[in-house]
């Protein structure tokens, strides 16, 4: 049976990390694209990525990746986006589709869509998946399946291009929706943003412990501390740029859980355990929604033997951001 025609005839990708090599690897994967161009910053990555074999061509500009493609996906950190666009703006072909994959919405479409020509269409995007791994190596193909690619497309855009490119997402096993950038922000800023922000701060309190050894640290780390240190080894660079971006959500939301974490002290305080009861059966059955849905293994503790569980074929793919 001969392949459906890609959806999209050349994609070109700025960037070339873990999100920008999953795609490249799951448009190969799916024959979503004809080609692909790629660029990264830097000649190390440029040079990985043409090792691996990731893209059909691989040049040294941003300008130079997004002549002559229809769709664009810039794959870098949140805060350099904007420059990016401003690059990439006078080169862009007429009615391409222009995407990216940034942690947060608002300020991309902010700091893009003042650089962008009137004839081509901007989607943003954020695929909500990821590993703790970062570069050309880290990508695979598999990373989106089951994971969702929320669009956030700024007011009267081009319904039939937020359509191709939900299509494009849905290729790779992602599911899609569409919402407003802000939105997307508050959301993230609860299920993605505030977590991180809670592992780089418990990880780097039990650093600091003087009578709890480092070595102790290491070894004990079995309980949910381990779970803490995979989170807070993501990429700094990445996470800077998304609370500097996301700031006014994320405070937002470290206000409220400033609040409830004040009553869970008060509960221990006082030695209130049937508040502390009902607080942990109300969290147990939204860890149960989010196995139930799909979300999560019930057994994400990978690398242990638990017997009648088959564990995923990539272990850390199920957390995302
Ligand atoms: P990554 O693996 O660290 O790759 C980042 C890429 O961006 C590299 O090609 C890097 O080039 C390039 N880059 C870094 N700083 C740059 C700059 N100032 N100007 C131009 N290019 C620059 O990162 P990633 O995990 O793929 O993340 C990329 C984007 O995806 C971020 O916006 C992030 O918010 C979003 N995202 C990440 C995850 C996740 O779990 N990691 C999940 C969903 C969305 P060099 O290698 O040459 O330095």
């Amino acid at each position: 049976m001969s392949k459906p025609a890609p959806l999209f005839n050349r994609l070109a990708l700025i960037g070339v990390g873990l999100i920008g090599s999953s795609i490249a690897r799951a448009a190969r994967a799916q024959g979503a694209v004809g080609s692909i161009v790629a660029t990264a910053r830097s000649p190390q990555t440029r040079k990985r990525v043409a090792e691996l074999g990731l893209a059909d061509q691989v040049v040294e500009t941003n300008a130079a990746a997004v002549e002559g493609a229809d769709l664009v996906i810039v794959c870098i950190p949140v805060g350099a986006c904007g420059a990016v666009a401003k690059e990439i703006g006078p080169h862009l072909a007429p009615g391409a589709v222009v995407s990216d994959v940034g942690s947060v919405k608002g300020a991309i479409v902010r700091d893009m869509a003042p650089h962008l020509p009137p004839n081509v269409h901007f989607v943003p995007a954020h695929p909500v998946a990821g590993t703790e791994y970062s570069g050309p190596d880290a990508g695979f193909a598999e990373l989106f399946v089951n994971r969702w690619c929320i669009l956030t497309p700024p007011e009267g855009t081009d319904a039939k291009a937020v359509d191709k490119l939900a299509t494009f997402w849905r290729l790779f096993g992602a599911n899609v929706e569409t919402m407003a950038a802000d939105h997307h922000d508050l959301v993230l800023a609860i299920t993605s943003h505030l977590p991180h922000l809670i592992a780089y701060t418990i990880v780097g309190t039990a650093d600091e412990l003087q009578t709890v050894t480092r070595s102790e640290v290491l070894k004990f780390s079995a309980g949910g501390f381990r779970d803490f240190t995979r989170i807070a080894a993501s990429d700094p660079t990445m996470w800077r740029d998304v609370f500097l971006a996301n700031k006014d959500a994320v405070l937002e939301m470290l206000g409220r859980f400033n609040e409830d974490i004040s009553l869970l002290t008060k509960a221990i305080r006082n030695g209130d355990g049937k508040a502390l009861f009902e607080h942990f059966e109300r969290t147990r059955a939204i860890r149960k929604g989010i196995v139930d849905i799909g979300q999560d293994s019930p057994s994400p503790d990978f690398g242990r033997p638990h017997p009648g569980i088959e564990p995923l074929a990539k272990p850390y793919a199920a957390d995302g951001d």
